[in-house]
């Protein structure tokens, strides 16, 4: 399996990172090695000094496709979740400034943190979901997937035109603006409609 990431997703998050909004999705992806399971902690790299937490709504991908047109990407993902694109910020900014990939930035062991998938329902509208982060018990990410610059269904049909979508893929939605440094000894919770789904602890 594979993680696709979208990066700049949500115009507050691209504001506050001083990053202009994106035309078209930029896409990133992690390795299977990256996903920190359920219950497990998250090490603290050796290689950063600062960490960052990037919640995000996150989807399973229950069919395998290419080409996918939008209007049928619903057929391909049938789960929702919560995660956390964990970054390693100082390591980004050193390799965007030399124009370089940012894999060490953001595919290393434990860097993206999945919650419990919960099947969607008929009446649930995956572009009108609230969700948010809490670090040692305070909100500080709270958003809806309805602020999205690129919806679901339409980051499917353009990852697709590149990357054939596997049963099990994981899709990393974008963060919303309040991303922030974390620390050994940190709880991070996140939350999907008022739902927990998602409990890191840092060491
Ligand atoms: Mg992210």
């Amino acid at each position: 399996m594979k993680i696709i990431c979208v990066g700049r997703n949500y115009k507050d998050h691209a504001a506050e990172m001083k990053n202009d909004v994106p035309v078209t999705p930029i896409l990133f992806m992690k390795p299977k090695s990256a996903m920190l399971m359920p219950e497990k902690p998250l090490y603290y790299p050796e290689f950063t000094d600062d960490l960052q937490y990037e919640c995000e709504l996150i989807i399973r991908i229950n069919k395998n496709g290419k080409f996918i047109q939008e209007k049928f990407a619903k057929k391909y993902y049938g789960e929702v979740s919560v995660g956390i694109d964990f970054t390693a910020r100082d390591v980004q900014r050193e390799h965007q400034k030399k124009g370089l990939p940012w894999e060490l930035a953001k595919a290393f062991d434990g860097s993206a943190a999945v919650g419990r998938f919960i099947p969607i329902t008929p009446d649930m509208d995956v572009q009108n979901l609230p969700f948010n982060l809490r670090l040692n018990d305070e909100v500080v990410q709270d958003d809806n997937s309805k602020s999205m610059i690129f919806s679901v269904d339409h980051i499917i049909a353009y990852a697709s035109n590149y990357f054939t979508l596997n049963i099990g893929d994981i899709i990393f939605t974008g963060t919303p603006a309040g991303v922030g440094q974390v620390n050994g000894g940190d709880k991070l919770e996140g939350y999907l409609a008022g739902e927990k789904l998602l409990e890191v602890y840092v060491k």
